[in-house]
């Protein structure tokens, strides 16, 4: 409908750039734009491309990625354990990282003189702990390599041509023929990418928020925002959802890698539930129930005398460990030799089995992804072309692809970028 009706009076536009040879367009600059855009106009010396960015900023998600610093990828060079970071897309991947990991990344940078650094948990920042570094870097590349780029320009509407190739209805009312088209448009609700995919008739698996914090209002966690424990475990309660980590109390109930990570590998079935569910918080993930107890009676043997809240015999922080006393019943004043042993049993299931309840969510710094998107089983991952339509090429989050934080949606962004890129070249 949109497109027949921009079609009313066309003004079809050219390729400022090279004058023959292929005609590709990018939609979208955003980070897997502009890889697959590269990549294209790198390895092939005619063809002609074009990135059509509907906002009037590039790379704006870089921008702003990992808190203005952009965890660009993760130093995890195995590609079957780089797989398993992605709730949605893993399997795919696969051989895609075997083409394309993060090694590659950090060489593709790094040669271009944008060095990269690894933190502790393997997040890899540009060595500036500038974003835009990354986006001066991309930005230059697609420049040098000939890449037109048009800003405030989208792709409203694609329509198969009889004679191979597409022809394209722009946001400002003009039209662009092309041979091949990369859709790139990320993983926003509203964007117009899953519409056009549709229309090509791809199935777009439907869309919901990936990477979320859980909200919380539980008297046990008052006061307690900014403590973390680093060896937790978490289980959402009736599901097969399980996850390790670091857990962070926050004013507005739990984050950190664990709930993250739980987020992310539940994100369809969460939000199913509407987000209220059940979880269960084992603080000692490291600890068995009955060693605990064991644990509990000899600190109760030793220091009769002490009162519960002075001295926490666990390696959780004092204020959680007075608060989850107090809401298994065991006052922070009671002395250690007047707890019964169904109490040491209270203040175990505290410890290891503490159940909130979860009353919806909230964003994690800004940062989110979305689950959903074009169904994989209709995308060949050997070039990233449709297997429905010739010509047609997807790469990042407009795929049904997500994975945890830590730099693997970039690096999935990078993977399927390159390679839907040099495929484009190819053919
Ligand atoms: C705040 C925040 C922080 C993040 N930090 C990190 C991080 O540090 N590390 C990490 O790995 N991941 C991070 N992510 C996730 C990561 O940003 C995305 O997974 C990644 O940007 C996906 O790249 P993309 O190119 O597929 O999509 P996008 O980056 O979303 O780019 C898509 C582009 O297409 C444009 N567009 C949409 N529709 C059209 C159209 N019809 N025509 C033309 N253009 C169109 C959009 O305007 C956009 O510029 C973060 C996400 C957020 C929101």
């Amino acid at each position: 409908m949109y497109f027949t009706a921009r079609l009313a009076a066309p003004r079809i536009v050219g390729y400022s750039a090279r004058m023959d040879g292929k005609r590709i367009v990018i939609a979208g600059g955003g980070a897997a734009g502009f890889f697959g855009a590269i990549a294209c106009a790198e390895k092939s010396s005619d063809a002609r491309v074009v990135i059509l960015e509907k906002s009037p900023e590039l790379l704006a998600k870089v921008t702003i990625s990992g808190g203005g610093r952009c965890n660009v990828t993760n130093a995890c060079f195995d590609p079957k354990i780089l797989a398993s970071r992605y709730p949605r897309g893993g399997r795919e991947l696969i051989g895609a990282f075997h083409r394309w990991q993060p090694r590659d990344t950090v060489e593709w940078f790094e040669s271009r003189g944008v060095k990269l650094k690894t933190e502790d948990d393997g997040r890899m920042f540009p060595a500036t702990d500038k974003s835009s570094s990354i986006v001066t870097c991309l930005i230059h590349e697609a420049e040098k390599a000939g890449v037109e780029i048009r800003k405030s320009c989208g792709v409203a509407a694609a329509a198969r041509k009889s004679d191979d190739g597409f022809r394209l209805a722009l946001t400002d009312r003009e039209t662009l023929d092309c041979d091949c088209l990369l859709i790139a448009t990320g993983g926003n609700q509203n964007s117009i990418g899953h519409e056009i995919a549709a229309s090509l008739g791809h199935e777009i698996t439907p869309l919901v928020p990936s990477l979320f914090t859980f909200n919380i209002k539980d008297r046990r966690l008052e006061g307690l925002p900014g403590i973390s424990v680093a060896n937790a475990a978490v289980e959402a309660v009736g599901t097969k959802l399980r996850q390790t980590g670091p857990i962070l109390v926050t004013h507005w109930g739990l984050s950190g890698p664990a709930i993250l990570k739980l987020s992310a590998w539940g994100a369809r079935e969460f939000a199913e539930r509407n987000y209220e569910f059940d979880l269960l918080v084992n603080w000692l993930s490291d600890l068995k129930r009955p060693e605990l107890i064991l644990k509990l009676g000899e600190v109760r043997a030793q220091n009769s005398a002490k009162q519960i809240g002075a001295f926490s015999p666990v390696e959780i922080p004092s204020r959680l460990w007075k608060s989850l006393a107090s809401g298994a019943g065991i006052s922070e004043t009671t002395r250690w030799g007047g707890i019964a042993n169904r109490d040491l049993e209270k203040l175990a299931d505290a410890l290891r089995a503490c159940r909130f309840h979860v009353g919806g969510k909230s964003m994690f710094k800004e940062e989110f992804v979305t689950c959903g998107g074009v169904n994989l089983r209709e995308v060949d991952f050997r070039t990233m072309q449709s297997k429905l339509c010739a010509g047609l090429f997807f790469a990042g989050e407009v795929l049904d692809i997500d994975g945890v934080t830590g730099g693997f949606n970039f690096q999935a962004a990078w993977t399927t970028g390159w390679i839907a890129g040099t495929s484009m070249a190819e053919i």
